[in-house]
């Protein structure tokens, strides 16, 4: 294993690759049923392949994730051989005495009297908003203070303009979490926001390096791709490398739910220094990407510039759900999302009234109420 340090946390040196725990086995497939005993056989292969950062949090399935790491570092007695990373549930708090009920409870599922890396859960403009609102980072200041947590950070989803704004909100940031992998270049924060926390200091880890999974099962155009290239590779491992070639990327988030996972990953991030792609490699990502982004349904860069609508709509969202459930061919699964969270939360295209006020401000000079109409149409199976 490779181990690399975070720009303002000295002596603490951690894995080039960690264990993300969102996707840890399951009995039957069912999230909230972690099946205890293969994921202690995870943790094991982990520990022993030098994996040192494992990444929880509140939420994770269903509220069990940071219980069954608690569990499994006191049976396996491993606790000192990881640093625990999690999340605390912003969408969740009503008032400023809920972050360190969260905190608390966390600490206590975890079994630890301390947190190593400790983040505001998926952050962005609104969120923000709401942090400050309820005095969530004075809430860590005093947690970092008295030892509860160790080091501060955030998670992000939403623009680059947002990631910006919260970089620039708090000068006590020591890392960031962002999603990133070859094809989600520029994509939320993306290239540009890693390259920009780290100008500041604030390491960076990434999530999605397979973006959920589907680049280790990439289409076939993808395949025959990858297969001209000398030596044999998985997807899994062109996207590892992808993540690992970028220096200000302290470490590499995988949600890994086997043994061999594990093993496959690690072993790539055991050779994975910074900066180390040839421009054959990297020429080849590059090939992989536009055909991905070939099999986009609306050219929007996500960028934000047209919100807010004034009915709700949450455009970049909608547009981005049939973009991913289009060029990653998870179209069942995104649908079901979409109907959840976005419909039934009321920011789904079905809100769009055609005012036309975003139009102006769209500089993809996308027709909106025309493409949200069809990513409906095409999300909701109509
Ligand atoms: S046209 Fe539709 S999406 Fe655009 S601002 Fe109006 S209601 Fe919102
Ligand atoms: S629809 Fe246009 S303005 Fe809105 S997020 Fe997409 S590219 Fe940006």
């Amino acid at each position: 294993m490779l181990y690399r340090q975070f720009p303002k946390i000295e002596g603490q040196d951690v894995s080039a690759l960690g264990l993300g725990c969102m996707r840890l086995p399951t009995i039957g497939g069912d999230p909230g049923a972690i099946d205890q005993a293969a994921f202690e056989a995870m943790l094991l292969a982990a520990a022993e392949a030098g994996i040192t950062y494992l990444d929880s949090a509140y939420v994770y399935h269903k509220g069990l994730s940071e219980g069954a790491i608690g569990a499994a570092l006191d049976r396996t007695g491993l606790r000192g051989r990881f640093t625990l990373a999690t999340k605390s549930p912003v969408w969740l708090a009503k008032d400023s005495g809920d972050w360190d009920r969260f905190l608390d409870e966390q600490l206590k599922r975890l079994r630890s009297d301390h947190i190593d890396f400790y983040l505001l859960h998926a952050l962005g403009a609104e969120r923000w908003d709401l942090v400050r609102r309820l005095g969530a980072l004075e809430a860590l200041q005093k947690a970092k203070a008295d030892g509860r947590i160790r080091h501060i950070g955030f998670s992000f989803h939403d623009s680059l303009g947002a990631f910006k704004t919260i970089i620039d909100g708090f000068p006590d940031w020591e890392f960031c979490q962002v999603q990133f992998n070859y094809v989600d270049t520029a994509y939320q924060a993306g290239e540009e926001g890693i390259a920009y926390a780290a100008e500041r200091g604030i390491g960076v880890v990434v999530m999605e390096p397979l973006r959920g999974g589907a680049l280790a099962d990439p289409p076939q155009a993808v395949r025959d791709l990858f297969a001209g290239y000398p030596t044999p590779r998985t997807g899994a491992e062109w996207a590892l490398r992808f993540a690992l070639d970028r220096q200000e990327v302290v470490t590499t988030l995988s949600g890994m739910g086997t043994v061999e996972q594990v093993l496959h990953n690690a072993a790539v991030a055991s050779s994975g220094r910074p900066n180390a792609l040839t421009s054959r490699e990297r020429e080849i990502l590059g090939e992989a990407r536009g055909i991905y982004l070939s099999r986009l349904r609306v050219p929007c860069t996500t960028c934000g510039y047209c919100m807010p609508c004034p009915s709700g709509v949450d455009i970049p969202g909608v547009f981005a759900q049939a973009n991913g459930a289009s060029m990653f061919d998870t179209l069942p699964g995104t649908s079901a999302w979409y109907m959840t969270s976005f419909v039934k939360g009321g920011s789904g295209a079905d809100q769009c009234v055609r005012c036309g006020q975003c139009l102006p401000k769209c500089p993809q000079h996308i027709e909106i109420p025309d493409r949200l109409e069809e990513s409906h149409r095409y999300l909701a199976g109509a």
